[in-house]
């Protein structure tokens, strides 16, 4: 019996001819038309003025938070339920994750935690500048995460952050290209710079890749400045210490053949997820579905349900032992940043959501090509070991 696998990339569009034009061409580094066009398609696609192609996500929000001015000692706030990227970029910048819990209705930032968040933990000086009352640290950034390409509140989130003072946004949004708003796209909610990623499991992938996004050129212009060693013109002068993240271009052939699919995978990710929910809504007692807030229109990265009857872990890491000796590749999500070995001590406010919510998730098949009859296969297998 073959399994059926979480997620799989659909390379049967233009990526094979877009390649071998990068071969022909002898165009397989960092320059080259393919970078170019897959960046206006992806600021077409997010509703951006400007995109830079990187060569993963997590670069991207490496060099958007040293773009935005987060530097060495600083504090940024992230949710605790997002992929460990999200943490690892403020550390790589020498600066410290605040992490925050989320909103039980959304997975994301809770606008009203953070406002309470802030009021109560930090001070604001004369100049704007947010610091923690505890450590004295800089409050320099909140990195919304847009938590499987759901857009958090970003009015709210913008408006409060706004209101204390000097602090950059930077938005996590990985999995959320394709995503909108209260019918804005995910660059224009308010963010300086927005990041997505082009990882192999993404909606859209390059192999590996990832792209930062924004509205203001000049920004943008020095996002695209650090990440190509910060160097002034054709010769050797660098005026900073820079980074190579630069996407190449076979990355971007890829890339741009995935592009024009876009819609088409997005509606294959929406339709494989409302399947799901109708499949389990009789279950409710025991399952909710992922969450789908009226305002927002999100990517349905990932699919599956919360098992809420469970009374512990074990509890559903046998339900999910069980799908995969059925040969479906049933998995776990994200355990908390808090809860990981290198962020236990990071700052922290209680987790009572991101507690209760991270273990009971499950995560099912939802290939963009995941054939109809494979997906009744996991349903019926998921509705016996839930009813078992
Ligand atoms: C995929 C993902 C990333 C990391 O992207 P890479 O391209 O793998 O570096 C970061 N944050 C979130 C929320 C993600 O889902």
């Amino acid at each position: 019996m073959k399994t059926i696998p979480l997620a799989v990339p659909d390379l049967t569009g233009n990526e094979a001819r877009y390649l071998q034009e990068c071969i022909t061409s002898t165009f397989v580094s960092s320059v080259g038309p393919f970078v170019d066009r897959f960046e206006a398609m992806v600021a077409l696609a997010s509703g951006a003025r400007g995109a830079v192609a990187v060569s993963s996500g997590t670069c991207g929000l490496h060099a958007a938070l040293v773009a935005v001015g987060v530097e060495s000692g600083d504090l940024v706030i992230v949710p605790s339920l997002t992929f460990i990227a999200s943490a690892n970029a403020v550390a790589h910048c020498g600066a410290l994750p605040w992490l925050l819990d989320v909103d039980p209705a959304t997975w994301n930032l809770d606008p009203e935690w953070l406002r309470h968040t802030l009021e109560r933990e930090t001070v604001v000086g004369a100049d704007g500048q947010v610091r923690h009352r505890a450590s004295g640290r800089r409050v320099a950034a909140v990195m919304p995460v847009f938590t499987l390409g759901l857009p958090a509140d970003m009015g709210a989130i913008v408006a409060v952050v706004r209101a204390r003072g000097r602090i950059a946004v930077v938005v996590d949004g990985a999995a959320a290209l394709g995503a909108s708003h209260l019918g804005q796209p995910v660059a224009a909610l308010g963010a300086e710079l927005t990041v997505f990623s082009f990882n192999g499991n993404k909606t859209v992938t390059c192999g590996g890749g990832g792209a930062v996004v924004g509205q203001d050129p000049a920004l943008v212009a020095r996002v695209r400045h650090l990440t190509t060693t910060a160097r002034l013109g054709a010769g050797y002068d660098h005026d900073q210490v820079g980074f190579n993240y630069r996407m190449t271009n076979l990355q971007a052939a890829v890339g741009c053949a995935q592009m024009e699919r876009l819609a088409e995978f997005l509606a294959a990710k929406r339709r494989i997820r409302a399947t799901y929910d109708q499949a389990f809504a009789d279950l409710a007692d025991r399952v909710a579905p992922f969450p789908d807030p009226g305002e927002s229109v999100g990517t349905c990265w990932f699919s599956g349900f919360v098992h809420q009857g469970a009374a512990d872990p074990v509890e559903v890491e046998r339900l999910r032992n069980r799908l995969q000796a059925e040969g479906i590749d049933a998995r776990p999500f994200w355990k908390p940043i808090h809860l990981q070995k290198p962020y236990r001590n990071a700052p922290q406010t209680l987790q009572p959501v991101s507690e209760r919510l991270w273990w009971r998730v499950v995560t099912l098949p939802c290939a963009t090509g995941l054939p109809p009859e494979d997906q009744q296969r996991v349903i019926f297998a998921a509705r016996q070991a839930l009813q078992a």
